[in-house]
Formats: structure tokens, sequence, C-alpha cells
């Protein structure tokens, strides 16, 4: 039971330390290290549970990477196997606020921050009920992940039921005609769970290859399956209308539309992170590359007090930042916190 006192602070005229916009990995791992200070007094908002994003990973996957490199806060993440599977981070995670007692308020919603460095006001409302409040802390931490909105296909029959940007499990599939969009890491393990279960995929990607970050020891599986036609692939097409049966693709370089019987698409297009937040308090956002201007070492943005932490200092290439390198965003932030002098009057 989160022991802290569920009630804003606006009205005590009590203002903490830091307040982090997002309970991700990389969120709690500021919140860990502010603990870890003793001095720093921190709470965090998410909109969902703590690890929300996790909650939308496929059911069965596993980490690449080792827990030992997913530990955050010092606690150790002991598992037999040497990478966790998404059950087992789930409950890591949860039990990192446990160990800490981090103050952590599930299902509250961030809709605006306002202030200066030194007197921020973070207004909330619950998800539940829809009860606002205000937090008032001397600096922001913006760790609200990159999974705000997935790379829209933008054609005709996207918004049909049949078509998801979010893969779980293969089950619903069996038997049936899926067609699996994109070229990286989360396309390849769904079209490969997908065969292994009975499924027919099929891969379209608009490249000619596989993109180069695909998981090297997935790489020899998944070449086989596509140089014996086991998993056909559509190299250098992509989706032009979706249709209740079918799917009508085309082709990069002639411009020829190929229809093919479908059931399901899984557009595994990847995912774009918000800035809104960042924007509303001023920060400057590369246009190009969707990074916010900050320093690496300090994670502090361009507008004083404001601090980014995780995937969303990534801009738009998540695969650039992770849970690995992300949550030492946290230990960062916590050192470089100065606390600022009382902001100028007027
Ligand atoms: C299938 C898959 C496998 C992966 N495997 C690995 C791996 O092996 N190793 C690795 O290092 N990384 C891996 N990653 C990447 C990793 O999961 C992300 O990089 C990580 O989740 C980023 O953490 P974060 O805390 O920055 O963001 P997130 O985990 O996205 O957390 C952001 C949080 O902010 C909350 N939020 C957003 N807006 C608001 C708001 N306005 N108010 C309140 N809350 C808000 C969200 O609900 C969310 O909980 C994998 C990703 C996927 C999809």
């Amino acid at each position: 039971m989160n022991s802290h006192a569920m009630t804003s602070n606006a009205a005590s005229g009590r203002i903490l330390d830091l307040v982090v916009v997002g309970a991700g990995p990389c969120g709690l791992a500021v919140g860990a290290a502010a603990a870890r200070n003793g001095d720093v007094s921190c709470r965090l908002f998410d909109r969902g549970c703590v690890t929300n994003s996790l909650l939308n990973y496929p059911y069965y996957m596993r980490f690449f990477s080792t827990a030992r490199k997913l530990e955050i806060g010092g606690v150790p993440f002991s598992i037999p196997e040497t990478k966790p599977t998404r059950r087992q981070a789930l409950a890591y995670y949860r039990r990192v606020v446990e160990h800490y007692d981090l103050d952590v308020r599930q299902y509250e919603d961030v809709v605006a921050v306002e202030g200066v460095s030194g007197d921020f006001r973070v207004r909330t409302r619950k998800v539940r009920g829809g009860e606002e409040s205000v937090t008032r802390c001397r600096a922001v931490v913006v760790a609200t992940g990159g999974f705000h909105e997935p790379n829209w296909l933008g054609v005709p029959g996207e918004d049909l039921e049949k078509v998801s940007h979010w893969y779980y499990e293969p089950y619903p599939y069996w038997d049936q005609d899926v067609l699996v969009v994109g070229g990286g890491n989360s396309s390849v393990d769904a079209a490969l769970e997908l065969y292994r279960n009975g499924s027919r995929p099929t891969l379209v990607h608009f490249a000619g290859e596989l993109d180069r970050g695909v998981k090297p020891w997935v790489r020899p599986d998944i070449d086989n399956r596509i140089e014996r036609g086991e998993i056909p692939v559509y190299w250098k097409h992509r989706v032009a209308e979706i249709r209740p049966t079918e799917v009508v693709l085309r082709s990069d370089e002639s411009g020829e539309l190929t229809t093919i019987p479908n059931d399901f698409v899984l557009a595994m297009t990847g995912w774009r992170a918000n800035p809104a937040v960042l924007l509303e308090l001023g920060v400057g956002v590369d246009d190009e590359t969707g990074i916010p201007v900050h320093d690496p070492d300090t994670m502090e943005t361009d507008v004083p007090g404001v601090y980014i932490a995780g995937v969303l200092a990534a801009g738009h290439n998540a695969n650039k930042v992770f849970i690995e390198n992300g949550k030492e965003h946290g230990g960062r932030i916590v050192a470089a916190y100065d606390r600022p002098k009382t902001p100028a009057a007027g």
C-alpha cells in the first residue's frame, strides 16, 4: 500500500524538490536516485500504472537486455535466467517502488505544468473521477516516454477493427492471414511467433532488407523463414489500402499494386513521443530529430528547472535511448539538482 498521503500540497504551501511526470523505468530511476540521496523530496505521477508502457509489450516477450542491465536504484533484479520476461520486469519495477517507498501517484494524468524554477505548479487530473489537484515543486522531470502515438500508416482502412499497432500474443491469429508491417525487432518477433503458432504471416517493408537493429540472435531464424518462403515478404512495398478481407500493397519501385487476401494487419511501425508538456513550458525541441534541447550531463533543458529523462531524450529515434542507458539520467538529474533560490518577485 502506498503510504503517502493522496492529497496535493498546493494548499499546504509545502514545495517538493522534484515532480517526475511518468513512472516508467527511467522515471522510477529518478525517484530511486532522489530516495538514495535522502535529501531530495520527490513525487511521481503516471496516467496509468507503474511502468505502464511494459503492459503493452507482447505478453511472452523476453527483454534483449540482461536483468542486471535493467536494474535501477541499486535494487538487485534476481532471476534464474539471464534475460527477464515482461512479467518479471513488471514485478521487479513495482518492487523498486516498494523498496524505496516512492511516492507514485498512479492513474493521475499530468495535464499542465506552469511556473518557473523554484516554484512550478503541476496540475493533475485523476483518471477515475476527474478530480484535479496542483502539486508545487522546485524542479520538474519530464519522463513521459516514447509511446504516445503510433506512426500511422495513413491509408484508407487503417481504422478497421482488424488493424492494430499493438501485438500481444498469437492465439487470435491462428489459421489467419496476417500482414505484419515493418522490418524491425517488433515485426520480426511478431512474425516468427505467429508463424510458430499456425498463423500465415506476411511481411511488408519499404526497405529492401530488415533493419540493421534486428537482434543478431534472431537473424538466422527469420532469414531462414524468409529464404524458404515460410514467411513471404514484400520488400520495397508499402500498404496502399486496407479492406475487410484483403490489403493492397504498392511497390515503391514500379508503383504496381498487388492485392493479397488478409484477415488482420499488425502495423509494427514504431511510436512517437509527445513533447506537449515540454513545449508548453517553452523547452526547445529540434524539428528534425524531435530531441528536446538539453545538457546531456545534467539532463536539464534550456528552461531552468525542467529536466528530461528516458527515451523522451532520444526524440524520434527510440533506439538511441532505452532502459539500459536511460536509467542513468536519474542519477545525473539528482546530482545536478541544486535547490534554486526563491524566484524573483513579479
Ligand atoms: C518489445 C520491447 C522490448 C524492449 N526491450 C528492451 C530491452 O531489452 N532493454 C531495454 O533497455 N529497453 C527495451 N525496450 C525499450 C524500453 O522499454 C523503453 O526504452 C523504456 O520503456 C523507456 O522508459 P521511459 O521511462 O523513458 O518511458 P516509458 O516506459 O514509456 O514510461 C513513460 C511513462 O509516462 C507515462 N506518461 C506519459 N505521459 C504522461 C502524463 N501526461 N502524465 C502522467 N504520466 C504520463 C506513461 O503512462 C508511461 O508509464 C523495449 C521496448 C519494447 C517495445
